[in-house]
């Protein structure tokens, strides 16, 4: 089966083809010959995947699946949220949120007088799949906390800055592997392919 996955990225699409498996054949906007900026303006993650797969779908009528993510920080009441990519401005640069996020959360210490984490945080990714004309939405979380400062150089976005619950090393420290084991897109990914590979059979 083909179906379109809403991404520009080449590196995202080989971990989604690697998880789908070979009865499923991936391919982007792109491929298809369409290189329009794929509008997402919800208030959710939600809403976006489905804005973006729905805009697909009405192009092409083919099977096709788009992701949004993003992190929520308590101490931020769930900011930065939808506007993740964008937190320091519109250039979209991943060095300037992650700095804005640590200035934000410069007050903030790791622990309170009880020991309660305090710079507590969430990945979320939400991918919605337009099959048959209905839409399904699947959903992905990895909790974790934002650290004191960056380390580590793999990865993007505010890997450098995320360290998931149980683990001693961030996001940015893991392999590929092991971060897509337990990341917020890897779970979203894998609960999608566990019920299309059910559809299917
Ligand atoms: P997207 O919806 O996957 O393009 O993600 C939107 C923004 O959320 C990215 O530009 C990153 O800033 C942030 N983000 C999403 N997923 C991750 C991740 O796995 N690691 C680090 N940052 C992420």
């Amino acid at each position: 089966m083909k179906i379109i996955f809403a991404t520009g990225n080449r590196h995202k699409l080989s971990e989604a083809q690697a998880i789908l498996g070979p009865e499923f054949e991936l391919v982007s906007p792109k491929d298809l010959g369409c290189h329009e900026d794929i509008p997402e303006d919800g208030n959710t993650f939600e809403a976006n995947a489905e804005q973006k797969a729905r805009y697909l779908w009405d192009r092409f009528g083919l099977p096709c699946f788009a992701d949004d993510s993003g992190l929520e920080v308590d101490a931020l009441h769930g900011a930065p949220g939808v506007f993740s990519a964008r937190y320091a401005g519109p250039q979209k640069n991943d060095a300037d949120n992650l700095n804005k996020l640590l200035d934000d959360l410069r007050e903030v210490p790791v622990h309170d007088a009880q020991g309660r984490a305090l710079r507590t945080a969430r990945f979320r990714c939400s991918i919605a799949l337009i099959l048959n004309e209905e839409c399904h939405v699947f959903n992905g979380t990895s909790e974790g906390e934002i650290t004191l400062s960056a380390s580590g150089n793999g990865g993007f976005g505010y890997d450098p800055i995320f360290r998931p619950e149980g683990y001693t090393a961030n996001f940015s420290e893991l392999s590929a592997e092991e971060k897509n084991r337990i990341s917020h897109r890897g779970r979203a990914m894998r609960q999608m392919a566990d019920w299309l590979q059910q559809q299917t059979r």
